[in-house]
């Protein structure tokens, strides 16, 4: 039976929410110097749900798009007012929404099920021990 509940992830002003329903496909804690801009913090946490999973897309947001490893392209999408990344597109996981584990602001959370480019983890910083370590990414 599938899983309805929904779970919604805000940037920190509230004004932008997306809502997804049931648990990801992959948790995916990510250690590269990217994430860690992106985050301000030691490694960035992303829930990738299918498009189809995610139910609504509100509020206002700006882009920013780098270029990720082997020249494939990665689109953040942040809250104009408050600044905060809520979601990504990624030309990796076309088919996926990234969204950032921590705007679900749910303890519950599914935890992180990868931990990615550990290579350019912070000396004794892990996302999560007892998830798959794969090197340097998916
Ligand atoms: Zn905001
Ligand atoms: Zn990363």
């Amino acid at each position: 039976m599938t899983d309805t509940t929904e779970h919604r992830a805000t940037c920190a002003c509230g004004q932008l929410r997306v809502t997804a329903v049931g648990d990801p496909d992959v948790v995916t804690a990510c250690n590269c110097l990217e994430c860690q801009r992106r985050t301000g913090s030691p490694f960035g946490v992303g829930a990738y749900y299918r498009k189809d999973r995610v139910v609504s897309i509100e509020g206002r947001s700006n882009s920013f798009e780098r270029t990720a490893a082997e020249g494939r392209k990665l689109c953040n999408n942040f809250c104009p007012d408050c600044g905060t990344s809520v979601y990504w597109s990624l030309d990796m996981r076309p088919d996926h929404y990234g969204i950032a584990v921590g705007c679900f602001s749910d303890p519950g959370f599914i935890r992180p099920t990868r931990v990615v480019w550990a290579d350019e983890a912070r000396v004794g910083e892990t996302a999560d021990s007892d998830a798959v370590v794969l090197r340097p990414h998916v």
